[in-house]
């Protein structure tokens, strides 16, 4: 079992797997109809809403605060809903409790600061529920882990993490970059923490939602937090990610659920497909061996006859010599380009400690 985490998080279950609410509470209007509308929705599984907004630049809208609490405990009662708010500070946390929230979240601004989680897990201590944590604005898995485990030791019964993608600097039609690797690998080393995507905040914009909430769904995550608004247009934050109810119905209607675990009827072929994958896998090891074996001795080469390791004309023809047969290889240029990038890397840097090793050279 996973050292952090046996708990499943409560609500999310494989046809419950939405969360959903507006990006802010504005109005008591837009709070009550927004979860109107979602209580009917058979995936929903838990109202989200932002109180406390964590704002950019100073002088913007900044949430409700406590006066928008009443209308979650509202919301609850007469929807029959588990509601989630944005904390960001101990003094949130104590309001949000003494309301009776469900379920609370931090938000990737938090996450980046382990002071800020550390006194967010202290505020939980007596009274624990269930947080979700959303990964930090950089792309850096031990923030996010290390968040998830301060609101464990603290006592938290269930915790689960959220993508929402990662800052980066390049133009792109997306807001955040979602990085896939990192919540696969963050699912890889703790198997029992359920990963839900935000496609509302890694899109920035409706267009590439359903796109991105099917990728995820495909990639065995367990929920879909969307940010939803009766008038999307009018919204004070987050305007142009935010989908109308119109919207949300059709994405839902048109998103695919699939197996997550292979039924019989499909195990026999699948395992002698993947039999033949771990064999693949095994020749690519024996491969990768040689490789480098042969790099050790140019490296012993190098080393004897004081040449440089980085020979960059060699390392430029090599990589376009490659490129260039990627398609007859029928493989993605830009994945070839980043695996000989990754092979060379890990070359240059046997060479080095060939190099800084005395004794490899009185072996030789
Ligand atoms: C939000 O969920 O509205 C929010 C502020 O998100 P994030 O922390 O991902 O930016
Ligand atoms: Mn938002």
């Amino acid at each position: 079992m996973n050292p952090i985490s046996d708990k499943k998080f409560p609500w999310i279950t494989r046809n419950r797997y939405l969360i959903a609410g507006p990006c802010s509470i504005e109005h008591y209007d837009q709070a009550m109809s927004t979860a109107g509308f979602l209580s009917g929705l058979p995936q929903m599984a838990i109202y989200r809403a932002g109180v406390w907004k964590p704002r950019t630049r100073p002088g913007q809208f900044e949430g409700l605060g406590e006066k928008a609490l009443p209308w979650l405990q509202e919301i609850q009662k007469k929807y029959n809903l588990p509601v989630a708010v944005e904390v960001a500070q101990a003094g949130h946390v104590e309001k949000a409790l003494d309301a009776g929230m469900d379920v609370l979240w931090l938000g990737a601004r938090t996450v980046v600061n382990p002071f800020s989680v550390q006194e967010i897990a202290g505020a939980l201590k007596d009274n624990p529920v269930p947080v979700m944590v959303k990964n930090p604005v950089n792309p850096d898995i031990n923030l996010w882990t290390g968040a998830l485990e301060r609101l464990i030791n603290a006592g938290v019964p269930a915790v689960a993490a959220i993508h929402r993608g990662f800052y980066f600097f390049e133009e792109s039609p997306l807001r955040n970059a979602p990085m896939w690797e990192i919540p696969i690998e963050l699912k890889r080393r703790f198997p029992d923490i359920p990963v839900v995507c935000d496609p509302s905040h890694i899109c920035g914009s409706t267009e590439n939602i359903p796109e991105i909430a099917q990728k995820a769904l495909d990639l065995e995550m367990e929920g879909l937090m969307i940010e939803v608004h009766p008038e999307p247009g009018k919204a004070i934050t987050d305007a142009a990610q935010q989908l109308s109810f119109e919207e949300l119905t059709s994405i839902l209607g048109r998103l695919k659920i699939r197996d997550v675990n292979a039924k019989e009827q499909h195990s026999n072929r699948l395992d002698r497909l993947r039999l033949e994958i771990d064999k693949i896998d095994t020749e690519l090891l024996e491969i990768l061996t040689r490789r480098m074996e042969i790099i050790r001795e140019i490296g012993l080469y190098k080393k004897k006859h004081n040449i440089t390791i980085l020979q960059s004309g060699r390392f430029r023809e090599m990589i376009s010599n490659r490129l260039e047969r990627a398609e007859k290889y029928k493989l993605e240029r830009s994945f070839l380009l980043k695996l000989l990038q990754q092979v060379h890397k890990e070359s240059v840097r046997l060479q080095q400690e060939i190099l800084k090793d005395d004794s490899s050279q009185k072996n030789e």
